[in-house]
């Protein structure tokens, strides 16, 4: 039996003393609260997971769940209630956010401002080899879930548990408060969205990002699936947005600037008349979750650094349809573009090498999944 964690309603931080009693009778996992008073307050929302559990109709005008009732969308997507709460066993090493009150990470604020760039030993080299390998392992896991009708919280459960499983806390819960194991962006979402009980539709196309730190080491990739039958200019977008990544990683050995990285992203989108989203970049990894260098996607960017052996960061282009212009829903996590277009994102943990760089969270087949999606599409047809 898990543990009893926090209570769910959002914003409240008590202990949960109680679970809901048809959650219970349905076998839903999690569903705890503090007190009656805050069970009562989630009430109209919370029920939501009641309907999608006994398969009741969930399209989001007939659960009328509205978070946010003056907000404009930029496009169709809209958001469902949250699943549970998770927890990761204490006998897994978890990083220093893991357990702040707003997940604030104090390790790697006080490596801003020095500008260094870390060159890793080989000990440390070792430690992301591992890490890398693990949340390959765990993102290959939700590949094979993410399909029509499957919620983005069921794919966080499932890297969740795979993560547990590996011995790694999956970085991104409670990193700044985020509320989830991995993070799930469909169709006009570029980055950051919250996984939820919505049920993935056919046409969808989802980007599960999952970073894993195990033995210190983060781990950081994701890749962009198609969910059944996509659009032809969906299957364009995600092909470019992935050959957007394989040049830019092409470029990749020492003495090359970090800002090459951008005009090679650019120029491929722009050939292919889509366009790269400016607010969101990769970034250095190793001990820390995010830190220098800075690694922008677009073109003419002023990033700073030359690449060295025993250099680790990510390359993680995010490639619209329309224009490059992102928004924020009011979670203050969920990135859309502002035109509502479609955007894909494929994302590498590199090292630099003597000679070049390796893909620590290279895929064993060497091929992305959505190209045997497409194989299998065709196939059909
Ligand atoms: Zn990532
Ligand atoms: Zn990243």
């Amino acid at each position: 039996m898990a543990a009893i964690g926090m209570c769910e309603t959002p914003g409240c931080k008590s202990v949960a003393q109680l679970q809901c009693p048809t959650c219970i009778k349905l076998g839903i996992q999690g569903s705890f609260f503090c007190n009656q008073d805050c069970f009562k307050k989630s009430w109209k929302n919370h029920k939501i997971i009641h309907s999608l559990a006994k398969g009741e109709s969930t399209d989001a005008s007939s659960v009328e769940y509205n978070p946010w009732p003056s907000f404009s969308f930029t496009g169709k997507l809209r958001p469902f209630p949250p699943g549970p709460k998770r927890t990761v066993p204490p006998h897994i090493g978890r990083p220093d956010y893991a357990d702040h009150p707003t997940g604030f990470p104090a390790s790697e604020n006080a490596a801003k401002g020095s500008g260094q760039i870390k060159v890793l030993d080989d000990e440390e080299i070792e430690g992301m080899r591992v890490a890398c390998r693990l949340g390959r392992e765990v993102l290959d896991e939700a590949a094979r879930v993410c399909d029509v009708g499957v919620t983005t919280d069921e794919i966080d459960r499932i890297v969740h548990e795979a993560c547990i499983e590996r011995e790694c806390y999956p970085s991104p819960l409670n990193y700044h408060n985020f509320p989830n194991s991995c993070c799930t962006s469909v169709n006009e979402v570029i980055c950051h969205g919250i996984p939820d009980l919505r049920p993935l539709e056919d046409g969808d196309i989802c980007n599960v990002d999952v970073t894993v730190y195990h033995r210190e080491f983060h781990g950081d990739l994701n890749e962009t699936f198609f969910v059944g039958n996509v659009p032809e200019s969906s299957r364009k977008l995600v092909q470019v947005t992935y050959e957007c990544l394989a040049k830019a990683i092409e470029i990749v050995k020492p003495g090359e600037k970090y800002r090459e990285i951008g005009n090679v992203i650019q120029k491929h989108a722009q050939a292919n008349g889509l366009s790269v989203v400016r607010s969101y970049c990769g970034h250095g990894i190793h001990r820390l979750f995010h830190t220098t260098p800075n690694v922008p996607h677009y073109a003419k960017n002023k990033a700073i650094g030359v690449m060295k052996p025993g250099h680790c960061f990510t390359i993680e282009p995010m490639i619209n349809e329309g224009g490059w212009r992102d928004e924020q829903w009011p979670d203050h996590w969920t990135a859309v573009t502002a035109d509502g277009s479609r955007s894909a994102q494929f994302e590498q943990t590199l090292l630099v090498t003597e000679t070049g760089c390796d893909i620590l969270t290279q895929r064993s087949t060497g091929r992305p999944w959505f190209m045997d999606q497409l194989e299998k599409l065709n196939a059909k047809s």
